[in-house]
C-alpha cells in the first residue's frame, strides 16, 4: 500500500534524523523523542466508516464525533474503525463498500495511514499520524465467504474480529440471542484468526460465546466496547467471570462511553468508575477505551465527542490509578494484547514478526 510504504519512509527518515542528532548536537540539548517510543492512545471501537458511508462526509469531516479533527484534539492516534454490516443489507457487499471509502480517506489525507501492526502503530504516533485498522463488527459480515473471507478482509487490514453483532450467526451466540455459545462452524473461524493473527473480540457475544472464545483462542480475547454488569446490569455488559476469563488470555476490555451502558451519573466519572471496577476484577492490564463514538451512542452528559477525552485521565487518577496504569488504558494493554496475537500466530508469520527491531 502506499500508505505502508509513505510511513517506512517516514519512520526511515526519522531514524536518520536521531543518529546523526546524537552524534552532532551539544549534550545539553534534549534528545528528539525516538520513532516509535511516543505512547499509543488507542479507541478499540469507532463507528466512523459507518457515518462517512451514510453521510457521504470525509474523515475531516467536522460533524463527526470521531473525525480526524476530534481524534487529534482527544489524543488519540490509533484508531480501531469498525465495519458493521446492518441486518438488512447485503452483508460483504456492504463491509467492501465501507473499506473502500476508508481506502479512499487513506489515500486523500496525509494525516491518517493504516497499520498493520503495534510497530506500525507506534511509528504512526511517533510521525504524528493517526493509524487506523479494521474491526469487523459481527461474523456475519463474512457469512457466506466464510474463512476465505477473513482471509482477504485481514489483507485489507482487518486486526479485530468480532464474532457477533445483537443476534445469533452461524458463527456463535449474541448477547442479544438465545445464550448459545460457539457453533462448530465458529470454532474453526476461531482457529483461523489465531492462524492470521487477527484479535478476537467478544463484545455483542453472549457469555456461553465469549468463555467459549476465551478458553480455546491461542491469543488474547478483547472486548472491544463493553462495560461491567455489576455495576450496570446491561446484557452488553461483562459478567465478572467474562472479565477474569479476557483478562486470563492477556487481553483487553475497551470501556465503552454510551450512557445506558454506564448508567449512574451518566457522565464520564461513572465511565471512570467502570474502568476502575474492571481493573479491580481484571487487573490493570485489562482495562482500554472503546468510546463507541459515531456509532448513535448517548454520549457521557459532560462529553460531546472524541476531542475531549482528556478529561477521563484526571478522573482515573483521582481513584488512585498510577501513571503506569493510566498509560496501560490509554493504549499500551492493547498494543500488548495485539503484539501477543500476532506472535501466537501461524510460524510464518511469527517469524516476520520477531524479526530484529
Ligand atoms: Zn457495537
Amino acid at each position: 500500500m502506499t500508505a505502508t510504504l509513505a510511513l517506512l519512509l517516514l519512520a526511515c527518515a526519522g531514524s536518520a534524523t536521531l543518529a546523526s542528532g546524537a552524534e552532532g548536537a551539544s549534550p545539553s540539548a534534549t534528545p528528539p523523542p525516538a520513532p516509535g517510543t511516543l505512547p499509543v492512545q488507542a479507541d478499540l471501537h469507532l463507528d466512523t466508516p459507518t457515518q462517512l458511508h451514510r453521510r457521504k462526509v470525509g474523515l475531516d469531516a467536522p460533524s463527526l464525533e470521531a473525525g480526524l479533527a476530534q481524534l487529534r484534539a482527544g489524543g488519540t492516534n490509533l484508531a480501531v474503525m469498525a465495519l458493521w454490516p446492518p441486518r438488512t443489507v447485503d452483508w460483504e457487499a456492504h463491509v467492501d463498500a465501507l473499506l473502500t471509502r476508508m481506502e479512499a480517506e487513506d489515500a486523500r489525507l496525509d494525516e491518517v495511514v493504516l497499520v498493520r501492526s503495534p510497530a506500525e502503530a507506534r511509528a504512526a504516533a511517533a510521525a504524528g499520524r493517526v493509524g487506523i485498522v479494521y474491526a469487523l463488527e459481527g461474523a456475519h459480515g463474512i457469512d457466506r465467504s466464510g474463512i476465505v473471507g477473513l482471509e482477504r478482509l485481514h489483507a485489507r487490514g482487518l486486526a479485530l474480529l468480532g464474532l457477533t453483532w445483537t443476534f445469533d450467526t452461524r458463527w456463535a451466540g449474541s448477547s442479544g440471542g438465545a445464550g448459545s455459545g460457539l457453533t462448530r462452524e465458529g470454532r474453526t473461524l476461531v482457529d483461523a484468526a489465531n492462524r492470521l493473527g487477527v484479535l478476537l473480540d467478544v463484545s455483542h457475544a453472549s457469555r456461553a460465546t465469549t468463555l467459549e472464545v476465551c478458553a480455546r483462542s491461542r491469543a488474547p480475547v478483547v472486548a472491544s466496547h463493553s462495560d461491567a454488569h455489576a455495576l450496570t446490569p446491561h446484557p452488553r455488559n461483562l459478567l465478572d467471570d467474562e472479565i477474569r476469563a479476557i483478562a486470563a488470555t492477556g487481553g483487553v476490555i475497551g470501556v465503552n462511553l454510551h450512557r445506558p451502558f454506564l448508567g449512574g451519573s451518566g457522565d464520564l466519572a461513572r465511565a471512570a468508575d467502570h474502568a476502575t471496577y474492571l481493573k479491580r476484577i481484571g487487573g490493570p492490564g485489562v482495562v482500554a477505551l472503546g468510546s463507541d463514538f459515531d456509532g448513535l451512542i448517548v454520549p457521557p452528559r459532560d462529553l460531546r465527542d472524541a476531542a475531549g477525552l482528556g478529561a477521563l485521565w484526571p478522573l482515573l487518577a483521582a481513584r488512585g490509578w498510577t501513571a503506569s496504569e493510566v498509560e496501560g488504558l490509554r493504549g499500551a494493554n492493547f498494543l500488548r494484547a495485539w503484539d501477543a496475537a500476532r506472535a501466537a500466530s501461524s510460524p510464518a508469520t511469527t517469524r516476520s514478526s520477531r524479526a530484529p527491531d
